[in-house]
C-alpha cells in the first residue's frame, strides 16, 4: 500500500521540534467487516480486514520516564508520569494511556516513551479509528522496549484500554482486524475460540466503497444492550431443554424452528437474523476461495435485510443506500456496516462505473435527506507495522 508521505513528514517535523532523537514510524490500520454483524457477542463468526487507512505513529523513548503525547489531528498534547497511568479529561489520550498501562500489567518495562500521531482515517465513523490507534500504540511499546508480545496479546491489551480507560466494552474484533489484517486478505474469526484463517479478497473487476451516512441516531448504545439481553433470553430459554447450549452459537435454525412456540415473534426474528448471519459467514469464505464475488455480495443484501427487517438495527437512511442502488447492475452487494442506527454502508461495485454511481447516490441522497454524503475507497491493506 502507499503510505501518506505528507503526513509522516509532517509527524517527523514536529517530533523533532518537541522531543530529541530521530524516531521510527508506525502505520496501524482502521477496519471494514464485510460480513457478520451482530455475530460476535454470540459468540459467533466475522469478516474483518484491514484497510489502507489508518494512524501514523512517530515515536521513541525518551530518559525523562514519561509518556508525552502530542495529537497532530486535535494539536493537543499530553504529557504524564509513566509509572502513574491513569484516566485523564482528554478521550484521545486515554486510548494511549490504556495501552501503555494495560501492558503494564502484562509485563514490565522501564523507561519513558514520546509519540505523535495523525490520522488518515475518518473519526468515529465506523472504521476503528480507536482500534487503530489502540494497535499502533501498543505495537509501539512492545517493539521499543522488546517485550515480546504476540499481536494477539497486543490487540488484547487495546480491547482493555478501551474497557478500562475509554469505557467502552468492545468485543475483540476491531483490534483483531488491525493488528492481524494481510494486504487483498480477509480474516474470518470464531470469536468463541479466537480460531481465524485467511481468504484472498482481490475481488478483480470489483472494489469495496463505503458511503457515509453522516448520521448516528441516539437509539444506538440502548439497543445494543437491548438486542443483547434478547440474544441472551432466547438462550436462557432453549436451555431449559438443551443444556449443552450456551450461546446462540450452538443453535441451529432447525433447532430455533422446532422450539418456536416457546417464544414470541420478537426474539424469534432476533435470533433467526443471527443464525443465518453466522452461516453468511462461513457461506462467504467458501465463495471468495471459489472467486463467486457475485454470490458473495448477494449475501451482503441479504445480511442488510436482516439486519433491517430481523435485528432492526438500521435506520431510513442506510435502508436508502442499500435499496438505492439495489437494482443497479453496477454494485453486486451492499449492507450496512457496524453496530446501525447510523455509520456507514459498505457497497461492492464495478471498478469501471464507480465514478458515476458516487455522482448518482450523492445527488439522490442529498435530495431525500438534505445530507451531503461521503464516501471513501478502500483497499485491504497490510495490519499494524513499522515503516522503514
Ligand atoms: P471509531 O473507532 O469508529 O472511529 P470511536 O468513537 O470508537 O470511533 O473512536 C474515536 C475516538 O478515537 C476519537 O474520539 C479519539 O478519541 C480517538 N481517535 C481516533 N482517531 C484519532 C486521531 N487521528 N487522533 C486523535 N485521536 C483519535
Ligand atoms: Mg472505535
Amino acid at each position: 500500500m502507499k503510505h501518506s508521505k505528507e503526513l509522516i513528514t509532517n509527524l517527523k517535523n514536529i517530533f523533532e521540534e518537541r522531543f530529541s532523537g530521530s524516531p521510527l514510524f508506525i502505520f496501524s490500520p482502521g477496519r471494514i467487516n464485510l460480513i457478520g454483524e451482530h455475530t460476535d457477542y454470540n459468540e459467533g463468526f466475522v469478516m474483518p480486514a484491514s484497510i489502507d487507512k489508518g494512524i501514523y505513529i512517530a515515536f521513541a523513548k525518551n530518559a525523562v520516564n514519561k509518556l508525552r503525547a502530542y495529537s497532530f489531528d486535535f494539536k493537543e498534547y499530553v504529557e504524564v508520569s509513566i509509572d502513574q497511568l491513569k484516566p485523564v479529561n482528554r478521550d484521545w489520550a486515554n486510548y494511549v494511556l490504556g495501552v501503555v498501562s494495560e501492558i503494564q500489567k502484562i509485563k514490565s518495562f522501564s523507561g519513558g516513551l514520546d509519540i505523535v500521531f495523525g490520522g488518515t482515517i475518518p473519526i468515529g465513523s465506523g472504521l476503528s479509528s480507536s482500534a487503530a490507534l489502540e494497535c499502533g500504540v501498543g505495537f509501539a511499546v512492545n517493539h521499543l522496549f522488546d517485550l515480546g508480545l504476540s499481536r494477539i496479546e497486543i490487540a488484547k491489551s487495546g480491547q482493555l484500554a478501551e474497557h478500562n480507560f475509554v469505557g467502552v466494552r468492545c468485543g475483540i474484533m476491531d483490534q483483531f482486524a488491525s493488528i492481524m489484517g494481510r494486504s487483498d486478505q480477509v480474516i474470518k474469526l470464531d470469536c468463541r475460540s479466537m480460531d481465524y484463517s485467511y481468504f484472498p479478497s482481490k475481488f478483480e473487476d470489483y472494489q469495496i466503497l463505503l458511503f457515509n451516512s453522516k448520521v448516528k441516531h441516539s437509539l444506538a448504545e440502548s439497543s445494543y444492550n437491548k438486542r443483547r439481553e434478547e440474544c441472551e433470553s432466547v438462550v436462557k430459554i432453549l436451555q431449559q431443554k438443551n443444556t449443552g447450549i450456551q450461546s446462540l452459537r450452538d443453535v441451529s435454525l432447525a433447532l430455533l424452528n422446532s422450539e418456536k412456540n416457546m417464544f414470541s415473534d420478537l426474539l424469534y426474528k432476533r435470533s433467526s437474523y443471527v443464525i443465518e448471519e453466522n452461516d453468511r459467514v462461513l457461506k462467504a469464505g467458501e465463495m471468495l476461495k471459489n472467486k463467486q464475488y457475485k454470490e458473495f455480495g448477494q449475501l451482503l443484501f441479504e445480511s442488510h435485510q436482516g439486519l433491517s427487517e430481523k435485528y432492526e438495527v438500521s435506520c431510513p437512511e442506510l435502508d436508502f443506500l442499500v435499496a438505492n442502488i439495489k437494482d443497479n447492475p453496477s454494485v453486486i452487494g451492499a449492507r450496512m456496516m457496524g453496530g446501525g442506527f447510523g455509520g456507514c454502508t459498505i457497497n461492492l461495485v464495478e471498478r469501471s462505473k464507480k465514478e458515476s454511481l458516487i455522482q448518482e447516490v450523492s445527488q439522490t441522497y442529498k435530495e431525500r435527506f438534505g445530507i451531503t454524503l461521503e464516501y471513501y475507497e478502500v483497499e485491504i491493506g497490510e495490519g499494524t507495522h513499522i515503516i522503514n
